[in-house]
């Protein structure tokens, strides 16, 4: 005997009573330590067509309530038309065939499910009309949906396609299940992801489409709410839509519409005033950076001059501290200043907010840049390293300490 599936009648049962045909013990590793019911009829669909099962629970039928034994729904799978829960519970659960067990699904999940697969058949039905796109994949996730088409759309395209959905959905128009004799079917233009046989279950939104599908559906396009296609990208050469619908079309509001007042009050403005705003800073922010690359150029020239001076007064070497520029900069600072020296040039970048604590650079074109870091670690304790040409590191200490130091190893090595 096949489990009748009740969701096939009326996708709205979410209690409901049947006898239990088989219980024992299931024994798939993913199943370990569950039992695997099987009823006469149930509410719950099973996993497939790239939507998860239903859960809930099933119970004994008891005359007091309150004594019933209730078992946790946790996967439902479909095998040749027999359906099976996975439940938990104290095992063993030792139900005998013809026992009584009342059902109760998930309501506010199974509606969720229906909501955005249903608005995934409007959606779908209106791009294969329109475009004569068919639906290569799909995905009902715990927060998204995705549907694949075979065949581009351009933006205004996607919006167009999203009006048109959420039109078909405000008709409020009657989704019918119905199974046609072959001849019918034979004369059908209904949506298919593979050759089916046997009896083919239709289900028809409104006059918008026709598609072969298991799955429980609303019973009117209105209670999809709306659909908003949140994101999209090109994929084998057709596209990927993430669609949300109904109520997760306006969580997704909710969270959109916090985000941009939050940024909007950061900017003393009004939510349709920030992308303007926004754009208007970002160039600024442009302007600016270009500003202080001019600057910073000036800046090194300057420098460059003030530490050649010092460099031939003191044997061709010098140790200098920066608060000014930033590690590029003073890198092209020293390597200018190393054409034209014969020892060493040091560079000590003062940290932002921590006094006495630098980033130090190191450049010599004629000697071995190692003593430097070999130095600044035995006396300071300073971390880094690097070539005979460039090193580099951090170092904590005075900086007229740090100098005189740094001079005395020069003068010895
Ligand atoms: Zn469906």
């Amino acid at each position: 005997m096949i489990t009748r599936k009740l969701y096939d009648v009326d996708s709205h049962i979410s209690v409901f009573e049947a006898s239990v045909i088989s219980c024992a013990p299931a024994n798939e590793k993913k199943h370990a330590g569950m039992t695997r019911i099987e009823l006469d009829q149930t509410a719950f669909f099973a996993e497939g067509g790239g939507q998860a099962c239903d859960r809930g629970y099933l119970e004994q039928v008891t005359a007091d309530p309150a004594a019933a034994l209730r078992y946790q729904v946790v996967d439902v799978q479909e095998e040749n038309e027999h359906i099976y829960h996975y439940v938990t519970g104290l095992s063993p659960i030792n139900l005998k065939a013809g026992e009584p067990l009342r059902g109760a699904i998930d309501w506010d999940y199974r509606f969720d499910h229906m909501q955005q697969h249903s608005g995934e058949h409007i959606l779908s039905g209106i791009c294969y009309a329109w475009k004569g796109y068919h639906n290569v994949g799909f995905h009902l996730g715990e927060e998204i949906t995705t549907i694949d088409f075979d065949g581009p759309l351009t933006e205004e395209e996607l919006l167009l396609l999203e009006e048109k959905t959420n039109q078909v959905i405000w008709k409020n128009e009657p989704v019918r299940i119905f199974y046609p004799s072959a001849e019918e079917l034979e004369k059908m233009d209904y949506r298919s992801k593979k050759e089916l046989s046997g009896d083919v279950r239709i289900v028809q939104m409104g006059d918008t489409d026709l598609c072969a599908c298991c799955a429980p559906h609303v019973m009117k396009t209105g209670e999809v709410g709306v659909v908003k296609i949140v994101h999209h990208m090109n994929y084998k050469g057709g596209v990927r839509l993430s669609i949300v619908c109904g109520n997760r079309a306006l969580k997704d509001y909710v969270f959109k519409d916090r985000t941009i007042r939050s940024i909007a009050a950061d900017l003393s403005t009004k939510p349709e005033k920030v992308a303007a705003i926004l754009k208007k800073q970002q160039a600024e922010i442009e302007e600016r950076k270009l500003f202080l690359q001019t600057l910073s150029q000036e800046l090194i020239r300057y420098r460059l001059e003030e530490m050649e001076k010092q460099a031939a007064e003191d044997g061709g070497s010098v140790v200098f501290c920066e608060k000014m520029l930033d590690q590029t900069a003073a890198r092209s600072l020293l390597n200018r200043l190393c054409e034209t020296i014969d020892g060493y040039g040091v560079c000590l970048i003062l940290k932002e907010g921590q006094p006495e604590s630098y980033a130090y650079l190191s450049a010599s074109k004629k000697r071995d840049c190692r003593l430097i870091s070999e130095a600044l670690k035995n006396r300071f304790g300073a971390r880094g390293g690097g070539s005979a040409a460039m090193t580099q590191g951090s170092v904590s200490g005075s900086f007229e300490e740090i100098r005189k130091a740094l001079k005395k190893a020069i003068s010895e090595g």
